[in-house]
């Protein structure tokens, strides 16, 4: 079974050796976003591609890259039509969050992502793993990434749990630094992150195509279930982001009140639209206007 303490083991070797041949043959090496090293494409793409499934998100990569190709062409865009855009992918925050940063890197910049890790989480939207994705997939720094995939690989692999939410907190990353090859660390995360995506899912792994099946602690323990156990998610047409999503495209056609957004709601979501439009109104997503409509947020002063 694979140690998890340090990347010198024979079987730390091996994995990755069996891991990086699989990926060469196996890989998505296509993906637009792995054809640059443009940190703004790269940071588009992670964006996108939060909650969102890699074949959804390809189209909207490219005509937002056709639209706006840099920080600076976002940057003068305005918030609305960068909703607008987004239409289709779902939690519109994130768009806004782009357009913010975007704003942010050229006015505190220079234009530039800022060169570290620590400074690139405090811009909008960007959390410890779109940090660590930027510096690993546009500027090959030696840095451990870890998205739902390749936490899931690992605790598998080398902790014989299911999921990483029975790993020990910090024992993951621990884990996903000490394995990091000393060179081609950018292929080795982009490996982790196909053989989860592609044949360590979350329901169904197909152990039978895994190449590193031999070294995995959760195929030798005989696939223990694990501790924690979510409640069943309500139907999407249930959660509020539902009756969000409704507001905010309707008023990407145009503006309207708030009756008339209550009227192409279901009657439950209908009866809480004074609370919709307030937290939509808080994360900037929609703004009152005149006559007693509401519409997208007008370009700030
Ligand atoms: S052997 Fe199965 S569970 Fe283990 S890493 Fe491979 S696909 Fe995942």
């Amino acid at each position: 079974m694979l140690a998890t303490s340090t990347s010198a083991t024979p079987e730390a070797a091996r994995f990755r050796r069996r891991l990086m041949a699989w990926y060469r043959e196996n890989g998505r090496h296509g993906l637009p976003w792995r054809l640059t090293r443009d940190p703004y494409a790269v940071l588009v793409s992670e964006v996108m591609l939060q909650q969102t499934q890699v074949e959804r998100v390809l189209p909207y990569y490219s005509a937002w890259l056709e639209r706006w190709p840099s920080f600076a062409a976002l940057a003068a865009a305005s918030p609305a039509d960068v909703i607008r855009e987004w239409r289709g992918l779902g939690y519109n925050r994130r768009a806004l969050n782009l357009h913010r940063l975007a704003v942010a890197v050229i006015s505190d910049h220079g234009g530039e992502l800022p060169p570290s890790a620590a400074t690139l989480r405090k811009l909008p939207g960007i959390g410890p793993y779109t940090a660590a994705a930027i510096q690993s997939f546009a500027r090959d720094q030696r840095i451990a990434v870890a998205d739902t995939n390749i936490a899931r690989v690992l605790a598998r692999a080398l902790f014989g749990t299911p999921t990483g939410r029975e790993v020990p907190a910090g024992a993951l990353s621990d884990a996903a630094d000490a394995l990091l090859p000393s060179r081609e660390v950018r292929h080795h995360n982009l490996a982790l992150m196909d053989l989860g995506a592609l044949v360590c899912g979350s329901r169904a792994p197909r152990c039978g195509e895994c190449p590193v099946a031999r070294l995995c602690a959760w195929k030798a323990a005989g696939y223990p279930a694990g501790k924690t156990t979510s409640a069943p998610a309500p139907r999407f047409e249930h959660t509020a982001r539902f009756a969000r999503g409704r507001i905010v495209d309707a008023l990407r056609a145009a503006p309207a009140t708030a009756a008339e957004l209550a009227a192409m709601l279901p009657a439950h979501h209908a009866a809480r639209i004074g609370h919709y439009l307030q937290a939509l109104e808080k994360d900037v997503l929609i703004a009152p206007a005149a006559d007693g409509l509401w519409s997208l947020p007008p370009r700030p002063r």
